[in-house]
This record gives structure tokens, sequence and C-alpha cells, in this order.
């Protein structure tokens, strides 16, 4: 089209071990599927492997059947196969019960058990004559795919595959990760800048030359307020104002909320340490200070992390009962009934290698409000201070934006905040 050269399609095989909606516990479920649909979008074919959870949303497989079965490992491994959002997944069901946990992750040998997977999605390439182009792992979980391609199938009939390897958050399993970044033939992560802050760790920068930042972005299909059974009222930029007040208090409602029209500002996150735990507490209490409402939607792996904010949350429900609410859990309907009635989304990450809730805000006609690190500084512009970084990009400032880890910058924002917005 228009000049470009149109390349022969690809034959593209990610292995991963989240993928949206069926089994996702952060941005990796929801850039797999955001990937593979875009790639398959330009005409390359894209095929998943994936590990058969028993907890797995079964209702969002199209046509799920039973497929073949291998023996490998000393077990039987079944494979199925369905479409989740148009894409093709193969399912492995290993016969020794590894992926019937009740979990995707939190076991003692997650470590082992997709150690496993890797080496079964391999094994099951082969055997059942699957020839790739492109074999695409992701994060620690995937990452054996890398060195066990190079070490076992090098000499046999799928040795034309070259190995891509991306790292979602190199925080999970740098051990696993630098091995993973000497095999791969190249490697990649989620946005240009965390690829420049994590360029001198020592897993990375032998690699630099095969090392590349390229920005995730969000399905705008899957993410679309003009299509979301989540939410009331259908809206596009013609009628956000109209859609989002619909939002905004069907959300009051549902949570016992006041019905009243101060800017909300939500939070959706996991609750560890890299989102900033105590930036999030205190724009809460900062939020309430200036007459806002919160929700904050998000739970912890961490049992004490998750304790602290059941007392925050009970706290907050007894001295804010009509303008806060801490929901715990991971709830996705819910998650994108905040994205449309929230002002604001705050994201004060301490390192975000992309961050995808801050895309998915502006999706929704939410601003976002975030710390300037990694793919929250590309993505988000301030509105007074990134005018001239926007438009060298073609875009326009979208947020609000702060530095530093002290209390003092997410004031900034929220300040400004109000200033702009509070008329
Ligand atoms: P990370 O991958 O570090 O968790 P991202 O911003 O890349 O962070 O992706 C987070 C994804 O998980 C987003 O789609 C967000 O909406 C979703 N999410 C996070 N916490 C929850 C929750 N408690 N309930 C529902 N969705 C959640």
């Amino acid at each position: 089209v228009g000049g470009i050269v149109k390349e022969p399609p690809m034959h593209v095989v990610h292995v991963a071990v989240e993928m949206a909606p069926i089994a996702k516990v952060g941005g990796l479920g929801d850039v797999v599927t955001s990937l593979s649909r875009a790639v398959q979008e330009l005409g390359h074919k894209v095929d998943i492997i994936f590990p058969k959870y028993d907890c797995m949303n079964l209702s969002n497989v199209k046509d799920f059947h039973f497929r073949q079965s291998f023996a490998w490992g000393g077990t039987e491994i079944k494979v199925w196969f369905g479409k989740v959002e148009g894409l093709s997944v193969y399912f492995l069901e290993p016969q020794n019960g590894m992926f019937s946990v009740g979990c995707i992750y939190g076991r003692n040998n997650d470590g082992d058990r997709f150690g496993f997977f890797s080496r079964a999605a391999l094994e099951f390439l082969l055997q059942s004559g699957i020839r790739p182009d492109i074999i695409h792992c992701h994060d620690w979980s995937s990452a054996p795919v890398a060195w066990l391609f190079k070490e076992h199938y090098r000499h046999c009939e799928m040795s034309n595959a070259r190995v891509i390897f991306t790292i979602h958050n190199l925080e999970f399993g740098v051990h696993h990760i630098a091995k993973a970044m000497t095999y791969a033939d190249k490697a990649t992560t989620v946005s240009q800048t965390y690829s420049k802050e994590i360029s001198g760790n020592p897993a990375i920068s032998p690699h630099l030359y095969k090392f590349h930042g390229i920005v995730n972005g969000i399905d705008p299909d899957i993410w679309d307020p003009y299509n979301d059974n989540f939410i009331p009222v259908a809206y596009t930029s013609e009628n956000v104002v109209e859609g989002k007040r619909a939002a905004k208090e069907a959300l009051q409602q549902r949570l016992g909320l006041r019905k009243y029209d101060y800017p909300l500002v939500g939070i959706i996150t996991r609750l560890t340490v890299q989102k900033g735990i105590h930036l999030i507490k205190h724009a809460i209490w900062r939020t309430l200070e200036r007459n806002g409402q919160v929700v904050l939607l998000g739970s912890s792996p961490d049992p004490r992390i998750q304790n602290d904010f059941v007392n925050l949350a009970n706290q907050l429900h007894s001295s804010h009962a009509d303008r806060a609410r801490l929901c715990l859990e991971y709830d996705e309907p819910l998650s994108h009934l905040i994205y449309a009635g929230s002002d604001f989304i705050l994201v004060p990450s301490l390192f975000e290698p992309c961050g995808l809730t801050q895309l998915i805000a502006m999706r929704y006609g939410a601003i976002p409000v975030v710390r300037k690190t990694g793919g929250l500084y590309d993505t988000v512009f301030d509105v007074d201070n990134d005018k001239e970084r926007a438009q060298a990009q073609g875009l326009e400032p979208n947020g609000f934006s702060f530095d530093g880890t002290d209390v003092g910058g997410v004031d900034y924002a929220l300040n400004r905040q109000s200033n702009h917005c509070m008329v």
C-alpha cells in the first residue's frame, strides 16, 4: 500500500502463560492478545501455545475441541484447540496435573511448571509438524524457550525459526532473562525509555545490538467505550460527556458512593512496591482533602500489603463512606466501569516498563496522572510541561505527570489537576 513493499506473510508462534481475557494477571495478558491480533491483521499467521489451566475461563474460547495428544517428559500431553478473540490457541494439558493447581502463579514450583511448559511447547511444534518463522517468548515464564530451542532443536526441521524474546518486566526472574537474552535472535522490551533505563543491567548490556524498545499499545476493539458490555451508555468522543456521566453514576451507585459531581480519581493496579504504594495512599488522602472521590481496584500477591489495604479500607469506609471505596480484588468488569466513570486515572509507579492503565484511561476519556518513568514517560505528555515533546511526535499534551518519589510530586500533579479542571 502507498509504496510500502509488502513482505511475504510470516508464521509467528507465541509461547505465553497469560492471555486476556481467558487467563490474565496483568499487562502481559493484554499484550499477548493485542500484539497477536495486530500482527495477524497485518496478514501474518499467528498461533499461541498456552497452558490449559484448570482455572481458565473457557466461556471465552470458541470452538474448543480436543486435537491430539503426545508423549513427552514422562507424561501424556493432551492438546486442545480453540479461538480466543479471533486467535488460534493450542492448549497443552500435561496429564501430570502441572496446570491443575487452581491458579496461574503462586506455587513454589512455578519455575519448574513453566520450564516444563516451555519445553513441551517446542516438542509440540516438532511433533505436530508446525514450522514457524518466528517463535516469540515472554518474560521469565517462557524465557526457557529461547535457550531450549537453540540447545535442542537447532538441528531439526524447525531450525529456520528465529527466536524473539520480550521483556515485559525485568524485575521478574532476572536470572532466566539473562540467559534468554544471550540465546534470542532479537530481544525487545515494552517502551523506549524502559529500554534505556535497563540498558546498564548486566543481563542486558552485552546484548544492546539486538535489543529494541517498542512501546506497547492496547487493542482499540477490545477496549472500546462504544462497544463495552460493562458500561451503561456507549460513547465515542462525540458524546463523551453523557457517556462518562452515566458511567460515573453507575459506578457511584454500585459502590454506594454519593452522587456527586466532583472529580473522581480511579486507581486500577496490582498492589506491589513497583506501583508506588506510599504515593497511592497519599493521593487517596489528598484527593479526599480536596473534596474529590476515590475508587481503588487492586489486589496484592503479598498478604502483608493486602492486609494493610484492608485496614485502610476499613478506616476510609467509615471516615469517608460516601467518597472513597477500595475494592481489594481482581474484577475485570468493574475495571471497565472505573475507566469509564473516572475523571482521572492515577499511575504513580516507581518504575513502569510500559503500563497499560494510562492507555486504557485515555481510550475511555479519563485523564492519566502518572509518574515520569518508563512507558508512562513515553505515552503521557504533561499539559503544562511537555507541549514541545508532544508536538515533536505529532501529539497533543494528554495528562499530568510528576517526577520524584516523594509525596510532593503527586501533590504537584493533583493540585494542577484541580486548577485545570475544577472551574
Ligand atoms: P502490570 O502488568 O504491571 O500489572 P499494566 O499497567 O501493564 O501493569 O497492566 C495492568 C492490566 O491489568 C490492565 O489491563 C489493568 O486494567 C488490569 N488490572 C490490574 N489490576 C486489576 C484488578 N484488580 N482488576 C481488574 N483488572 C486489573
